[in-house]
């Protein structure tokens, strides 16, 4: 199954929640995302059981990759019971999480024992003060660091680690945060700041680029480029020169990757958005809920995916896109 410009449907990120314990000013700004805010009631939320349903169809259709977000996904209560869920799925052989880290330590284990392949944790700076100006509620360090340990501990290392790099922010933390990393031979990964929804008032002055950082990272410990792992890979990935690890980088804004994008992703009240920075997204709620069949779903989803052509960062870079977009804490990274 292929869309206009030939790209198979390979991921499915699922957002489970839309609420967060963070205020990331990249992402949920708090004047935006204060307590007048109207999250999804909880009736409006997928069960688990519509999830792994919509996670079977696509299977169906060639979906190997499933990845869970949010929001923070580890505010949903027992999502070790949908992740063995998903777990069970014939076709599906990788279930990964993206999580802020600051519930993960005590849930690491569990999480495993039900069948959870790989973590993801955001951490975007290793000092309190620094970490709070990105987090926007004064969370700790430390938290997040125990959950990276206790998901190594329980056998999801190497642990990936993405910092978003905002400048003036925490530009300056990206040397600690490196050599952090690389000590414990886990993967960090930089993110360019992106211009995801409406709210976080995005201006490209303070996106660093990945050529940058590469420089930056490259001057201090020698890197040497490696092969992508698989076609359409999100992260072009470095190698230590020094064999101590990797590190990756994800160039949304100056090297745009549309041309292998093969993610589809599922909001957490079941809209389907077929690109990161979409408008609007294809209702599959209603035909969880209105007693259609299985070979309905597949249809619409295959359909849907036939007439995509979306290629938001390729048009970005050529300036030619605006209007109002999803919000990343509501479809996910
Ligand atoms: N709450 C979880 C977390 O933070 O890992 C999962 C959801 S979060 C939306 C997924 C990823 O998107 C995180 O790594 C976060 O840093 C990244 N992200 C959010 N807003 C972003 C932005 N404006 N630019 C680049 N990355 C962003
Ligand atoms: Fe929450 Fe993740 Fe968004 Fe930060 S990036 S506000 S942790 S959803
Ligand atoms: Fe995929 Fe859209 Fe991101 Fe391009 S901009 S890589 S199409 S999600």
């Amino acid at each position: 199954m292929v869309d206009r410009y030939q790209r198979v449907l390979r991921d499915l990120r699922i957002s489970v929640t839309d609420r967060c314990n963070f205020r990331c000013r990249y992402c949920m700004p708090q004047e935006v995302f204060g307590p007048g805010f109207q999250f999804l009631e909880r009736a409006e939320l997928l069960s688990f059981e519509e999830i792994a349903r919509l996670a079977s169809v696509s299977a169906g259709l060639g979906v190997r990759k499933l990845r869970l977000t949010g929001g923070e996904p580890l505010l949903r209560r027992d999502l070790d019971r949908l992740i063995a869920m998903l777990a069970s799925i014939e076709g599906i052989d990788d279930i990964a999480l993206t999580t802020n880290g600051s519930l993960l330590a005590a849930r690491a284990e569990s999480l495993v024992a039900a069948g959870l392949s790989r973590v993801t944790v955001s951490l975007d700076a290793l000092d309190d003060a620094t970490f709070a100006q990105m987090n926007g509620v004064g969370a700790s360090v430390d938290r997040v660091l125990a959950g990276i340990d206790a998901a190594a501990a329980a056998g999801l290392a190497p642990v990936k680690v993405n910092m978003v790099v905002k400048r003036g922010v925490n530009d300056d933390a990206v040397l600690d945060m490196a050599s952090y990393f690389r000590e414990r031979g886990h993967v960090l990964r930089f993110i360019e700041y992106m211009d995801v929804g409406n709210t976080n008032q995005w201006h490209t002055d303070e996106v660093v680029s990945a050529a940058d950082l590469r420089s930056l990272i490259g001057a201090r410990w020698p890197l040497e480029p490696l092969a992508p792992l698989y076609p359409g890979e999100v992260a072009r990935r470095w190698r230590y020169a020094d064999g101590s690890g990797e590190v990756g980088f994800i160039a949304s804004v100056t090297e745009p990757f549309c041309g292998g994008c093969t993610r589809a992703r599922v909001s957490a009240d079941g809209q389907l958005y077929t690109c990161l920075f979409g408008a609007h997204g294809h209702d599959l709620r209603s035909l969880l809920r209105d007693g259609s069949d299985d070979s309905a779903v597949s249809s619409a989803l295959a359909r849907i995916w036939g007439l995509r052509e979306d290629r938001y960062s390729e048009l970005r870079a050529a300036a030619s896109v605006a209007g109002p977009k999803v919000e990343m804490s509501y479809i996910g990274g």
